[in-house]
């Protein structure tokens, strides 16, 4: 494959969406979905001779991601004009950063590669700018097209990183880690899908141990991990075969259509817009005092990769087991709490954590629920693993009483009540099927008694078996090995 020559390289913007109540200019509401224009102004809908107004709250924002991902949040930075034509944008410009944007520098540190080979990586930050969103074309509407406006100045951080990424890998890793960073931060939702947090992805190629970086082609929006990959990955290969057979990459700007799983171009080089940026002449340029940087230093919370270490330091879990919690910031609370509700200490904690990482994170994906919509509640998760303590329930009925619980939000005991699942720890009781099941198969028990130890577990699946999985495995394995003798 001549794709082994080539080094891929990488360069992300991310679009991040604000989470503030009122838009970036003025006090509409940022509301996701609503009728097609409900959420407008003459502000937003880019009347002539209105004047935009600064949201604080988004200042406090960018500089709040600022400081958390390390960058210098500079004093003074200053709105710019991007000028360009588009139905969605009515007033023909859309007011960003340019020169001077609020942050510059920082990175995001990732982990490359699993186990043993896992190695720390710095993907530095080029910039941090704010800007307003764009509105929406809506097709097919009474015949026709319409404009919906409710996005319109909605607030948006666009985050630039340096090409540092080396794989699709990486470029996932650095989306998941700063995803979770900004959703810890309670700047952004995280959401993917409604398009609050994309991305355009920068991708080039060079052969290995070139000293230059090759042209790269952009792909615009994409807004799930999976079409990312794929758009990564026909991208490279588009690229690598047009310069295996002599040609050169162009510089372009390429959109990825799903259904095919290809990029295809949007704009070359040449066409690229020339946006024309100037000063924004409505809005002064932002400041940024040292009053203000303090008083968004106190409100920083604990970042995910500190979370994850006091996970692996205090509670002793794997660093595996940690980067799953902390990915998600309501997961690793609904853990915090989950433990709390139980009590106890690392032994509780990796208890916790295995079925976090293991049963309920199945059941949030089999059913596609985040966490703030799950019937389970913490306290309920902590009243399973006691069921199970106290030997009330066994590993297969937890599972069981888990799952309803996780759809319907019951009381765990009254489930396994209502669903005959407790576990029948009655000596009597298992002891009269250890004793059938003994009778029932005298040849094994000859073998067993003659040195064929490993029969045992024949005889434990027997039995349980016989108690529909409901046997205490500890009092049958204890009864068959008195009677074994
Ligand atoms: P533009 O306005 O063209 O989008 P930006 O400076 O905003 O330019 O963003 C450029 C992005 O492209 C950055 O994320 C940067 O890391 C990335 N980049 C620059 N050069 C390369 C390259 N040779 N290969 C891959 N990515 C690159
Ligand atoms: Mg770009
Ligand atoms: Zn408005």
């Amino acid at each position: 494959m001549p794709v082994s020559d080539f080094q891929v390289v990488l360069g992300l913007e991310v679009h991040a969406q604000l989470l503030t109540k009122s838009k970036l200019f003025c006090g509409c509401s940022t509301e996701f979905g609503g009728e097609p224009n409900a959420h407008t102004c003459p502000v937003c809908l880019g009347m002539p001779g209105v004047l935009p107004a600064l949201n604080r709250k988004v200042l406090e924002l960018a500089v709040k991601t600022g400081l958390a991902l390390g960058c210098d949040v500079e004093e003074k930075s200053v709105w710019a004009r991007k000028n360009y034509f588009y139905p969605d944008l009515p007033k023909g410009y859309q007011i960003s950063q340019y020169e001077l944007p609020i942050c510059v520098g920082g990175g995001v540190d990732i982990t490359v590669g699993e186990g043993e080979a896992a190695v720390e990586k710095r993907v530095r930050l080029t910039r941090i700018h704010m800007e307003e969103d764009a509105g929406k074309n809506v097709h097919d509407v009474g015949g026709g097209s319409g404009v919906d406006l409710n996005r319109a100045t909605v607030p948006l951080l666009e985050i630039v990183s340096e090409p540092d990424l080396r794989s699709v890998d990486e470029a996932i890793e650095y989306l998941k880690v700063l995803r979770a960073v900004l959703v810890a931060l309670d700047v952004n939702d995280g959401n993917l899908e409604e398009g609050s947090f994309r991305c355009d992805a920068n991708v080039s190629v060079m052969r290995h141990g070139a000293r230059e970086l090759g042209t790269r082609c952009e792909i615009k929006n994409m807004n799930s991990f999976r079409f990312l990959r794929q758009a990564i990955d026909f991208e490279v290969r588009r690229q690598v075969e047009l310069i295996e057979s002599g040609g050169k990459v162009e510089q372009e700007t390429r959109l990825f259509d799903p259904a095919k799983g290809e990029t295809r171009p949007m704009r070359s080089k040449e066409e690229a817009h020339d946006y024309r940026y100037f000063p924004e002449p409505d809005l002064p340029p932002v400041r940024v005092d040292a009053a203000l940087v303090e008083e968004v230093r106190r409100t920083l919370p604990e970042l995910p990769r500190a979370r994850a270490r006091r996970y692996q330091q205090e509670l002793h879990l794997s660093a595996f087991d940690a980067g799953l919690l902390v990915s998600d910031r309501a997961i690793a609370d609904f853990f915090d709490a989950t433990l709390a509700s139980y009590g106890g200490g690392p032994e509780a904690a990796k208890k916790v954590a295995n079925w976090m990482n293991g049963e309920v994170a199945r059941l949030a994906n089999d059913t596609g629920l985040p966490p703030a919509r799950w019937q389970l509640t913490p306290a309920q998760l902590a009243e399973i693993l006691r069921l199970v303590d106290a030997g009330t329930i066994g590993g297969p009925g937890a599972k069981q009483v888990l799952d309803a619980v996780f759809r319907t939000g019951a009381d765990p005991a009254r489930v396994v009540e209502e669903k005959g699942l407790a576990q029948v720890s009655d000596e009597a009781a298992i002891e009269a099927i250890v004793d059938r099941v003994l009778a029932a198969n005298p040849g094994e028990v000859e073998k067993h008694r003659s040195g064929k130890k490993n029969l045992t577990g024949f005889f434990v699946g027997q039995v349980m078996k016989e108690t529909k999985g409901k046997g205490n495995p500890a009092v049958v394995n204890a009864l068959l090995r008195k009677k074994l003798v």
